[in-house]
């Protein structure tokens, strides 16, 4: 069945495509469909912010992606959940929100030919999507619609942990925002008035009214149809049913970094005797596609601690009293995200930037039942910033219904995990500096520390999970084997780009919301500037 055509067709409405969807269809002129193969994402878990732990495992919500059995982590295998609705991981993420440093994009321009995308250049479109709940600055814009916020209720050891890195020789950073992120912070969450802002809710609530703006729900999208060289639709499954849409001037893929290059795969871009194995015809040769998976091996340390945390007041008196809250003022538990302070540290002095990223959260885990643990405590999750592992994304089939193989060594590179050994004694130190000290009352994981690296390793091989942070799987460059160009044309056909987590050639020192965002921004603004000449 061949629907009416659109202009620009975009496959996934998740952080980036839905920022896409909204602002090429500004133009009243311009007739857009964005396909998504999740649901609404609209309901009282997608808003009320501690809602997403509801959602989290829940196949509708949820992709639950499974990895192979992963060497580096002695055989595991991990489950990687990614938002499965409109707003993609902006509706179920922990709403930390944070761009990255100078430094890191910088980088993508000068050392990967990713011309225009230096930090002056994209901290532009960061503000560009930003609605700040506070004064507007050099690098805060109060105008856009992604509402940014201080947390409505801030944990007083998420205060004492900024303290405590202080004390432990950290810098306290003023405006991380500002393109350094050297030092211990506050973080900013995607909230406002204490509810989530995805970008279905930011971007797309109020775009879904204009007459030239198509969302379809529930749509799986299969392939990208080339003809000539040329993309000329989008190939869709939903209820059952095999669909077309023509793009008149350009697909845009934004199905994240497990998705986007499984559709361009499917759609015979990638390389060609994986291909040819799967009996697709090749219509690029693109070695690189799937290829370079990054993300954040997370490692976990938690402690119990004198004052009540989320994990103690989630009783059933705590929930009802936090969801009256919710409703009446916005305010209160409900309204908590995981992490609420932020730090970035060098394990080795002589480093010239910071290597390993920190998220404290007043909340821990009890690692026998994993369930919230019956005592209070808190829990800092290690991260090393700018991991050096690769993996790559496969088909397992040619089915667009089946998901596809994540064969990832996460910690592959003996680099990330010396310093994540680094790092993690530099943690200790810091939950031991004064203002951190005074409220310790005993060690939950690791329940004594590791006697010397051999049982760090093994500590870290043993119990490291995902940080939700896949990037870099249809690369951004400026060198002939990178899937897209800096203006993010997939190359080698025309009317086709990528435009999500996937083209980020390296992972920035961040969380990958708002560099998402940030993407989606940018590539609206070229595919208009691109039709404009
Ligand atoms: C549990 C969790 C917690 C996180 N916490 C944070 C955080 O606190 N801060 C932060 O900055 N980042 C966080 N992240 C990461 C962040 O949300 C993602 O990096 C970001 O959402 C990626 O954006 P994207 O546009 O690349 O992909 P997505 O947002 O994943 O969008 C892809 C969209 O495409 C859809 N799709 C996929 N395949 C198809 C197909 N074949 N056809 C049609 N549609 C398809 C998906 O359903 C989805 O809606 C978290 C992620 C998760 C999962």
């Amino acid at each position: 069945m061949v629907m009416e055509a659109a202009d620009y067709v975009i496959a996934g409405g998740g952080s980036a495509g839905c920022v896409i969807a909204s602002r090429l269809s500004e133009d009243p002129n311009i007739r857009v469909v964005l396909l998504e193969a999740g649901g609404p994402g609209n309901g009282l878990f997608a808003t009320m912010p501690s809602g997403s732990y509801k959602l989290l495992g829940k196949p509708h919500a949820d992709w639950m992606y499974m990895t192979e059995p992963d060497p580096s982590l002695n055989g595991r295998r991990a489950m990687w959940n990614a938002g499965r609705m409109l707003g993609g991981g902006s509706a179920i993420n922990g709403m930390m929100y944070i761009r990255g440093s100078r430094a890191d994009y910088d980088s993508w321009e000068k050392d990967l030919g990713c011309e225009g995308w230096g930090w002056n250049a994209v901290q532009t479109y960061f503000k560009k999507s930003e609605g700040f709940d506070g004064a507007p600055s050099q690098s805060h814009s109060t105008e856009g619609p992604l509402g940014v916020a201080l947390p409505r209720e801030i944990h007083p050891l998420s205060r004492a942990f900024v303290e405590a890195c202080g004390e432990a020789g950290l810098r306290k950073v003023e405006d991380y925002c500002a393109g350094d992120i050297d030092g211990a912070f506050l973080a900013f969450v995607t909230q406002r008035n204490g509810q989530r802002s995805s970008t279905a809710r930011a971007f797309l609530e109020d775009a879904m009214k204009r007459p030239n703006l198509t969302v379809i729900t529930g749509a799986m999208v299969d392939k990208v149809l080339i003809e000539n060289g040329r993309a000329t639709g989008v190939q869709f499954v939903k209820d059952g049913q095999t669909q077309v849409v023509e793009a008149r001037r350009e697909v845009v893929v934004s199905a994240s970094s497990m998705q986007s290059p499984a559709i361009l795969l499917r759609s015979g871009i990638g390389p060609a005797a994986e291909l040819q194995a799967m009996g697709i015809e090749v219509k690029v040769d693109a070695p690189d596609v799937g290829k370079n998976l990054q993300e954040h091996a997370s490692v976990q340390t938690s402690v119990i601690v004198d004052l009540p945390t989320i994990n103690t007041r989630m009783g059933t008196l705590g929930v009802f009293k936090g969801v009256l809250q919710y409703f009446l003022l916005k305010r209160g538990i409900m309204t908590v995200t995981p992490v609420e302070s932020m730090a970035f540290l060098r394990s080795s002095p002589d480093l010239e930037l910071p290597d390993i990223k920190l998220q404290f959260g007043p909340m821990a885990m009890d690692p026998a039942t994993r369930k919230p643990h019956a005592k209070p405590g808190v829990v800092v999750y290690a991260n090393v910033a700018k991991p050096r592992s690769r993996g790559e994304i496969r088909l397992r089939s040619t089915n667009p219904l089946d998901t596809p193989v994540i064969d990832h060594r996460l910690l592959g590179d003996p680099g990330d995990v010396s310093a994540l050994i680094r790092g993690l004694k530099i943690v200790d130190g810091i939950l031991h500096s004064p203002s951190f000290a005074k409220h310790l009352k005993g060690r939950i994981a690791p329940p004594e520390l590791p006697k010397d690296d051999a049982a760090w390793e093994d500590r870290i091989r043993n119990t490291a999970g995902i940080g939700y942070h896949p990037v870099g799987t249809c690369r951004m460059g400026g060198d002939a084997g990178s899937v897209v160009d800096p203006r993010l044309r997939v190359r080698g056909v025309s009317g086709l780009r990528v435009a999500d987590g996937s083209v980020m050639p390296i992972m920035p020192s961040a969380n990958t919301n708002a560099p998402a965002i940030m993407v989606g921004e940018k590539a609206a603004d070229m595919i208009r500037e691109d039709a404009a000449r």
